[in-house]
């Protein structure tokens, strides 16, 4: 028979002193963390929170980085092509384009939201926040703006879209001339600094910051 909720340890505390894990649900009282600390889950080991140093500085870096990446990443030629005595440079947006003459405006529409448009905007939702944050103004729109970067996190597909370059790339060695262009390499750039800022950006740290709960959570 289940315990009753009454006589449940945790049935007093006040429901800000709770966390759920996010992987099994189990219930704890929130954990306090000191600098570079980190709680995992007692039952699946998940990692619930990790405190970091200097999140907001530090995050900031990793965002304008991102930015800077960005327009090469997307504009310069991830590969040259040369079939038959031509030659062709490849980049995300000649192949938005070239899907779009080609017919296929619904797939072209599709990648440029998840390849170029979706991920810009994550990146300005974050630079939005950090900068809510540090120069302390407008944190509820920044609250807004983190919301909406959760919501846009599952659309923005970078990983897809590189997977897709390496297949088409293994494909084509046997029938073409093919050289790997700058592009690709802002590509790479650009993928492993949103992997790092996902981890440096913290987000328990960042919702107490912009909640108002605790002002110094990033510090
Ligand atoms: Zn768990």
């Amino acid at each position: 028979m289940s315990e009753p909720v009454d006589s449940h340890p945790l049935a007093d505390l006040p429901l800000d002193q709770l966390v759920a894990c996010h992987e099994c649900d189990l219930l704890m009282r929130k954990p306090v963390l000191k600098l570079d600390e980190k709680a995992h889950c007692p039952r699946c080991g998940y990692e619930l929170y990790a405190h970091r140093h200097n999140v907001v500085q530090r995050s900031l870096a990793l965002v304008l980085a991102a930015l800077l990446l960005y327009i090469p990443a997307n504009f310069l030629p991830i590969m040259q092509l040369h079939l038959l005595g031509q030659s062709s440079n490849d980049t995300v947006w000649s192949g938005v384009v070239g899907l779009y003459n080609t017919g296929m405006a619904e797939v072209a529409v599709v990648v440029f939201l998840c390849s170029m448009a979706i991920p810009l905007l994550k990146l300005l939702c974050q630079l939005a926040v950090l900068l809510s944050i540090r120069l302390n103004i407008g944190r509820s729109y920044g609250l807004l703006l983190y919301r909406i970067y959760h919501h846009l996190r599952d659309w923005g597909m970078l990983e897809v879209y590189f997977m897709g370059v390496l297949v088409a790339m293994v494909k084509l060695v046997e029938l073409a001339e093919l050289s790997l262009g700058l592009g690709l390499a802002c590509f790479i750039s650009l993928l492993l600094v949103q992997v790092w800022l996902e981890v440096v950006m913290s987000p328990h740290q960042i919702w107490s910051a912009l909640s108002g709960e605790d002002l110094h959570a990033c510090d």
